[in-house]
């Protein structure tokens, strides 16, 4: 060994790696043994890559009892002990695609060749993995992983999982089995089974169960196998451990079908390759689809799928050369709550949020997360100082799982809703059995911003380059007070706000100009009346044509609607009885908001009767389907072509060839105007 000279920092490092070595050993009796861990995962696995890579500089440092000199333990003290024919090893790791090429670019070196290799590509279940020995077919042992030489007997518990054969093979055509055979797999609770019995425990008060694998691994090692029995656990088979010589297939992906033809479950979403690169894109768009598996997964396990060549790959550490295990960066992480903010929706309701110690999860550092509402806060009995588990999975706004009670040190402080509104100080409203605290304050100022932002929203009156941030701007500078102000914004008035420039004000005029034009059922949405979502303002519409109408309706009118309950029929009512609700809806009518249906107008005039109207191009104000419902409410038709028997084509900006073939025919041509002036010259109404 040659000399190194000595490293400043190796006292550091040594005492580093002992603290390092009692916190995992602790973490792994918590997660383990008593199935109720501390930490995440994630920041598991970074306190034992940590500790590696320091023994791995300074392998003086290592010490017999490290946690890096064996597998990870999930023996139970309390169940009989099993040792295993064949180990089960711990696979390397793999967190980015280079780390997949490079582990590729180690077998090349051991085997010496680049042949091309088959890959089997299996999910990698966040479960506990179980060992099932059959002898003649029946099962007459299953057994923990444990440290992965010696596991618990849970055989008794195994036999109460409905996917697990108890006989082999299942379907008596199928060809006898060798004996032994043993065969591995992952017991997991399914998503969905695990939310109804969640949800089962918790009518019952039990609210300890915040993740479905450890729930699986606490149900796995009852010692009473009728609380086995009682939770929905789920077995994936995957693997065909130990059996007589030349009795199986050669390869992994033969032995897959070979255990579903014993009848084994073996998950759907195993594939095999023979490149690389299509295990690396296969792993890419899994990562991207793994909230719509049925099954928690924390990644993917490649295995080479020749089990002569995985084989002669060998062991190198404590991990076969011939798998990998690629991890998804990680979801769930804990972190401190370190206080609790409120939030108050456009409809008053109080909305808790977590204010978290800064954690870094799924590629971005959060420092906020949901807590839902009160209720769920009471249920989980969430503290202020806690350590919580935060998640933050796809689309979806970060949010507490729970907290780890296990880690309290007393000063906690328990969460209670407000009693007044943190943004108009006025009292907070519950009804009794009602989840939602809400202010009740309709000129709340936190609730007027947030109609606002509502009533400018995408699906609503899309009022494109006014965000929230903008609706917030403008409501600082007195500029709007209300959603119908939106619509008397002036140039000039906006060319001394921070951030607009000339073409960003001409743009937001336009789309100002524009939303003017939406349908009167987006426009009911965007006013944001409790229980009116787009089919409810559909319904609507159609029996109340015009907003006027509708404002004026009684409870009963509205409940006379199919659709409608009485429920619907008071909010509306009540909605619309509001001083605020009746000033917002004239202001938008005088700036020419659409105040009436035009999908449903009723005929208003017999002034165009008996004509026929082609229309082409883009008028100023009118789309197409206003202009025909015009001309419709007027008593006129719509055709598709020009002939001889148009009475008018009325053309817009790059008209088409019709207007062409107008003026060939003779046919008069009208703008905008011009139809409006025919209209009202002929006694109708536009
Ligand atoms: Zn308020």
């Amino acid at each position: 060994m040659s000399q190194t000279p000595p490293d400043p920092n190796f006292e550091a490092l040594a005492q580093r790696a002992a603290s390092l070595r009692a916190q995992i050993h602790e973490h792994n009796h918590r997660y383990f043994v008593l199935g109720s861990p501390t930490i995440s995962d994630a920041e598991y696995d970074a306190l034992f890559d940590e500790l590696d890579a320091i023994e791995k500089t300074y392998p003086a440092l290592i010490t017999p009892d490290s946690p890096t000199q064996r597998v990870g333990s999930d023996l139970d003290e309390r169940l009989p002990k099993i040792t295993h024919p064949n180990p089960t090893l711990s696979l390397s790791k793999a967190y980015t695609e280079d780390d997949i090429r490079a582990w590729r670019t180690r077998i090349d070196k051991v085997l010496d060749t680049s042949a091309r290799l088959g890959y089997v590509v299996e999910p990698k279940f966040d479960g506990l993995t179980v060992v099932l020995t059959y002898t003649d077919g029946i099962l007459t042992l299953g057994a923990t992983r444990g440290d992965g030489y010696t596991g618990d007997d849970v055989t008794a518990n195994v036999r109460t999982i409905r996917t697990v054969p108890t006989r082999i093979p299942v379907h008596p055509d199928a060809p006898r089995p060798p004996s032994p055979l043993v065969v591995r797999g992952e017991v997991v609770m399914l998503k969905e089974d695990f939310k109804a019995f969640q949800q089962k425990m918790q009518t019952e008060g039990e609210t300890r169960f915040i993740n479905a694998r450890n729930t699986a691994s606490g149900a796995l090692k009852q010692l009473d196998p009728r609380v086995t029995a009682s939770r929905p656990l789920t077995l994936y088979a995957f693997e065909i451990v130990d059996a007589p010589d030349d009795s199986t297939p050669h390869s992994q992906w033969q032995s897959l079908s070979f255990l579903r033809q014993m009848g084994f479950l073996v998950s759907e979403d195993i594939q095999r390759f023979d490149d690389l690169e299509a295990v690396i894109a296969h792993i890419r768009a899994f990562e991207a689809r793994r909230h719509s598996l049925p099954f928690e997964i924390d990644g993917l396990v490649i295995k080479i799928d020749d089990f002569a060549t995985y084989n002669a790959l060998g062991v190198v550490g404590k991990n076969p050369r011939g798998a990998v295990a690629y991890k998804f960066p990680p979801e769930v992480v804990t972190t401190r709550l370190t206080g609790v903010s409120i939030s108050v929706g456009r409809t008053g309701v109080l909305i808790p949020n977590a204010e978290l110690e800064p954690v870094f999860v799924s590629g971005a550092t959060i420092k906020q997360a949901t807590l839902n509402n009160f209720d769920d806060v009471a249920r989980k009995d969430v503290r202020v100082g806690d350590r919580v588990m935060i998640k933050r999975a796809g689309e979806v706004i970060p949010f507490v799982i729970g907290p780890l009670p296990d880690a309290r040190t007393g000063t906690e402080q328990p969460i209670t809703p407000p009693t007044h509104c943190p943004f108009c100080q006025s009292p907070v409203l519950h009804e009794e059995g009602e989840v939602a605290y809400y202010c009740g304050n309709p000129e709340c100022p936190e609730r007027i911003a947030r109609s606002i932002e509502y009533f400018v929203g995408k699906g609503q009156m899309d009022i494109e380059g006014l965000g929230e941030k903008g609706v917030r701007q403008l409501l600082e500078a007195g500029l709007i007070r209300d959603e119908a102000d939106v619509f008397s914004l002036k140039p000039e008035s906006l060319e001394n706000l921070e951030g607009y420039a000339k073409l960003k004000i001409q743009n937001l005029m336009n789309s100002i100009e524009a939303a003017k034009k939406r349908p009167l059922d987006r426009v009911l949405v965007a006013l944001g009346i409790p229980n009116v979502g787009t089919t409810v303002a559909k319904v609507l519409i159609k029996h109340f044509p015009s907003l006027e109408l509708l404002m004026n309706a009684t409870a009963d009118q509205l409940q006379t609607i199919g659709g409608i309950g009485p429920s619907i029929a008071a909010t509306v009512v009540d909605w619309f009885a509001l001083p605020r609700s009746r000033s917002v809806i004239t202001k938008l009518a005088a700036a020419g908001v659409q105040m009436v249906s035009t999908e449903t107008q009723i005929t208003r005039s017999e002034a165009l009767a008996g004509m026929t109207f082609v229309l082409t191009g883009t008028l100023p104000t009118l789309t197409r389907d206003e202009t025909g419902a015009l001309i419709e409410a007027n008593g006129g038709k719509v055709s598709g072509s020009v002939s001889k028997k148009t009475s008018y084509v009325v053309a817009g900006e790059s008209p088409g060839s019709k207007r062409d073939k107008a003026e060939q025919l003779g046919v008069p041509i009208l703008d905008e105007d011009g139809l409006k002036r025919l209209i009202a010259d002929r006694g109708g109404e536009s």
